[in-house]
């Protein structure tokens, strides 16, 4: 039987959403599965460009539904920006491999600067682009700047018709030999400061947009590009000044949510072949899922795909309720990104403890999983980034609850504007929470959900009266080990919040826990350790550590789960 927590191309049928939806969420695994395993892989070892994949998502108006806003569409056509079908699209795309992924993920980030412009000009034409099937890029890094978007040496030299030369390269830009629009960051050459940030929309097939390379060895088009007086007329210009900052920044808001679902088709994928595998391999006259330790690393992995996916389903709820009163979002979504990448890390990282050998194998999905699960913590923001921004919310989150009307499961046929009219990215510091206490309540019965309740409750205490003082508040380095922890009590917020709309089996709930309780415990020493840590944050530290509660017939029964998922899903060859 099939585990309803994971997905299964089998048995997949996504029957909460619209007709259309459903049968192209469907369409693409057929895609995927008649194409066939070896394709998949030959395809991927020789770093083919992905032009089939492309031409099957134009036929099927697959990225101009799901990318275009309602307003910019026709009525009837289906089109809507919807992030419960685009997490579902992110996650059939991770199943089957990052490239594919990425060419649709900066195609996202391409859109935002365009979504979220007065330009309607430039709207139509991205809409237009997008129905003829192409493909778009974000032009925001450059060579020497990595994060610091604030020094960008892309210039614009003013024409004085409202126009601009271009003179600059970018490095990192995903789609950049093929889109055919390119959202380009840079700054204005007469305007000094913030008041001189420009994006505009450039072609990539202009005679003055210069190709230099794939930057890395991949399907993936990671291109270096150079423009030579590349002519930016009024109508290319998509925002000037720090609306065009705050454009950036908002667009990597809404594309870095993608990132948690293609984590979790990847960890599904490489869970299926890593468990059959495994209890097909017999050594010593026994399978090798018989030993305990091997029993322990994949139910640790079950448990936390499966914490992935309530996160990351319930954070989906935040995202498309958000408005400029509700911007519980901010941390949520930083969430997605470094926390629950990161747990994806770990499940591969156990996954792979266990079959060994069998991953570097060729043949295998398990081989690229491996490598590709690397990427999404680092990309759009490395973990330092988000949870730097994610400690921003700590206070108010721990102790100054808000009062909020609750957020509904959020799975309706709706378009998400507010996501193209954020506004400005500032007063993170004052955004309010609801009480992350009740949950916990709720779950109370379950011995490692009260477990780690102890754990986030001595949290508060810790930020209430020993929270780094003005000097240590400069010490990134402590200060993430804070995050860490954190980041763990909104991690288990949301999962209890998911499990609370869905029911899943109670016993894979304290399974969970207990490996967050160990989570807690382990960041706390990390905490205990840090060169600054006071003499009291350091008793906090040890006096947070809490042993997991054991219950083996629970665990024996969460292993019958896992071990169930043995032979349920291989790719067609
Ligand atoms: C495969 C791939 C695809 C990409 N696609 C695109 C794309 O399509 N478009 C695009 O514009 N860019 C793209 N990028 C760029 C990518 O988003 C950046 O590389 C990434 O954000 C990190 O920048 P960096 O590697 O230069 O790290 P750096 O910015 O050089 O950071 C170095 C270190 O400093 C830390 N650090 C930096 N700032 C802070 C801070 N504020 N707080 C705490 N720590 C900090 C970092 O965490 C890191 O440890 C891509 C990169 C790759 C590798």
């Amino acid at each position: 039987m099939a585990d309803t927590l994971l997905f299964n191309p089998r048995t997949y049928d996504p029957a909460h959403f619209d007709q259309e939806t459903r049968r192209l969420l469907r369409a693409t695994v057929d895609w995927f599965e008649s194409r066939g395993k070896r394709k998949l892989i030959e395809d991927y070892r020789t770093r083919a460009w992905l032009a089939d994949f492309i031409a099957f998502a134009a036929e099927e108006g697959l990225f101009a539904t799901f990318l275009t806003p309602a307003s910019e569409g026709e009525p009837g056509q289906g089109k809507r920006w919807d992030t419960a079908r685009i997490a579902a699209l992110n996650e059939i795309f991770g199943f089957y491999g990052l490239d594919y992924w990425y060419a649709w993920q900066v195609t996202v980030l391409g859109l935002g600067p365009v979504w979220q412009s007065d330009n309607a000009a430039a709207r139509a034409r991205a809409a237009e682009l997008l129905a003829q099937g192409e493909v778009f890029a974000f032009g925001l890094s450059e060579k020497a700047h990595g994060a610091d978007i604030y020094s960008t040496d892309m210039l614009l030299e003013p024409e004085g018709d409202g126009g601009f030369r271009a003179r600059g390269s970018k490095y990192y830009i995903g789609n950049g030999n093929a889109a055919g629009l390119v959202s380009v960051f840079g700054r204005r050459t007469d305007v000094e400061g913030p008041d001189g940030y420009v994006f505009f929309a450039a072609d990539s097939r202009h005679p003055a947009y210069h190709l230099v390379q794939n930057v890395v060895d991949s399907s993936k088009y990671v291109s270096e590009f150079r423009l030579d007086d590349y002519p930016v007329g009024p109508e290319d210009v998509l925002h000037t000044g720090r609306a065009a900052f705050d454009a950036a920044l908002n667009t990597v808001n809404v594309g870095k949510f993608n990132l948690c679902t293609a984590s979790i088709g990847i960890c599904e994928h490489a869970m299926y072949e890593a468990v059959t595998h495994a209890h097909n391999r017999m050594l010593y006259g026994r399978p090798v899922t018989a030993f305990p330790h091997v029993r322990r690393e994949l139910t640790d992995a079950y448990v936390r795909l499966v914490g992935m996916k309530l996160f990351s389903d319930r954070a989906v709820d935040y995202f498309r309720s958000a408005g400029p009163d509700d911007r519980r979002y901010l941390l949520f979504n930083p969430m997605t990104k470094m926390k629950v990448t990161t747990e994806g890390e770990k499940v591969i990282d156990l996954l792979w403890d266990v079959i060994a050998a069998k991953g570097f194998e060729k043949d295998t999905y398990f081989a690229q999983a491996a490598v590709e699960i690397r990427g999404l913590p680092k990309l759009e923001g490395t973990v330092h980034v988000n949870l730097a921004l994610i400690l921003k919310f700590m206070r108010n989150h721990l102790l100054n609850p808000a009062e909020y009307a609750p957020v509904p499961t959020r799975l309706d046929a709706a378009d998400d504007v507010f996501l193209f009219r954020q506004g400005p990215a500032r007063g993170l510091g004052s955004v309010r929470f609801h009480d992350w206490r009740p949950v916990f309540d709720a779950y109370a019965h379950l011995p490692n959900v009260g477990r780690f309740r102890e754990q986030a409750d001595v949290l508060c205490e810790f930020v209430a009266t020993a929270a780094p003082d003005e000097e240590q508040s400069r010490d990134l380095d402590l200060l993430l080990a804070v995050g860490q922890l954190f980041a763990l009590v909104v991690h288990g917020q949301l999962i209890l919040e998911q499990a609370g709309l869905t029911s899943p089996d109670e016993d894979v709930l304290d399974e969970l826990f207990a490996v967050l309780v160990r989570d807690f415990s382990a960041h706390a020493v990390e905490l205990h350790g840090k060169n600054s840590a006071t003499p009291q944050q350091q008793r906090w530290a040890l006096d947070a550590v809490r042993r997991s509660v054991v219950d083996d017939g629970r665990s024996a029964r969460v292993w019958e789960r896992v071990e169930s998922l043995a032979g349920t899903y291989e790719m067609k060859p």
